[in-house]
């Protein structure tokens, strides 16, 4: 439950800074219908990172079992697709009316964006950007035009001949066209950080003075160095999750909690104050 206390603290804090980075992982969207992978529900459950979490093993596994990828790139992809900003999002895109404010996310959604933050980093990339082979820019796609590709894939994945048909529904999105090999802009096990985005993070991180950690694992590097690299800094550090986590940890979701956390640093649209 939340702690009073814990939330007028870091209601304080808020009022205070400067510059705030508010940094997501998985959790942040969880309330937008898009799993975890790491909870007890979560994604690696179903597709176990041995085989999907690389692109070599995804290319494998196609090979040999192609409507199993048809079905993992659906899981992914629609979703996505079909999710719009919750609740924690918004308060995230209503802060910025108060702070200076740097979203650093891990999260491949666009949710943050689509909220209306300005200035979103995205450090594992995004699911609506093409690039080519080398990571050169080919297309962005919109959330409606994904729509249309997952539907299209979920017709693919359920008929006979799967991989022609999987390969014919997500072309937009990635396979071979007139211009070579076409891929989303996605950080998979293994590859370097989005670029400029992860140089532009760590900059507005050392930078800030406080920065609130919404539904992160930890577990993913070199992303999770992220809440030490503020504190390093000087920076208060706030935690957002269900489950413990490092910092001033104000228990509960995304939705529920950063709503009342901005409410209570600078009141609701009428400028009155809850704490
Ligand atoms: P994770 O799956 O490893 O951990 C999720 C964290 O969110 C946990 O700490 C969990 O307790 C917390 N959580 C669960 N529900 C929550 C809620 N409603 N509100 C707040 N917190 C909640 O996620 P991760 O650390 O972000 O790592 C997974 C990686 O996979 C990410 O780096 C990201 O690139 C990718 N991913 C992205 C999306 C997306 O774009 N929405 C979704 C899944 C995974």
């Amino acid at each position: 439950m939340l702690d009073p206390d814990d939330l007028s603290m870091a209601a304080s804090w808020l009022r205070d800074a400067q510059h705030v980075v508010v940094f997501t992982g998985a959790g942040a969207s969880a309330e937008s219908g898009i799993p975890t992978f790491r909870d007890d529900d979560g994604f690696w459950q179903e597709f176990p990172v041995e085989e999907f979490a690389t692109w070599s093993g995804i290319f494998r596994t196609a090979l040999r079992q192609p409507r199993r990828v048809a079905d993992f790139i659906y899981a992914v992809l629609h979703p996505i697709a079909s999710a719009r900003p919750n609740a924690g999002h918004l308060a995230v895109a209503e802060l910025e009316r108060h702070v200076r404010v740097t979203v650093v996310t891990q999260n491949i959604d666009g949710l943050h964006r689509e909220a209306g933050n300005a200035i979103v980093y995205e450090v594992h990339g995004s699911l609506f950007e093409v690039v080519s082979l080398k990571g050169r820019f080919r297309d962005l796609l919109s959330r409606r035009e994904l729509l249309r590709i997952s539907e299209s894939l979920d017709r693919a994945r359920r008929g006979c001949c799967v991989l022609p048909r999987t390969l014919l529904a997500i072309r937009r999105w990635a396979g071979l066209g007139l211009r070579g090999i076409r891929r989303p802009n996605l950080v998979l096990f293994g590859d370097g950080m989005a670029e400029p985005a992860w140089s532009q993070s760590l900059e507005a991180v050392r930078e800030c003075d406080c920065l609130i950690q919404v539904g992160c694992s930890g577990a993913v590097w070199p992303a999770a160095q992220i809440p030490q690299e503020a504190r390093n800094a000087g920076a208060r550090v706030i935690s957002i999750d269900p489950q413990p986590a490092s910092g001033l940890w104000l228990t509960g979701t995304a939705a529920e909690v950063l709503p009342i956390l901005v409410r209570s640093a600078f009141g609701d649209a009428t400028g009155a104050n809850a704490t």
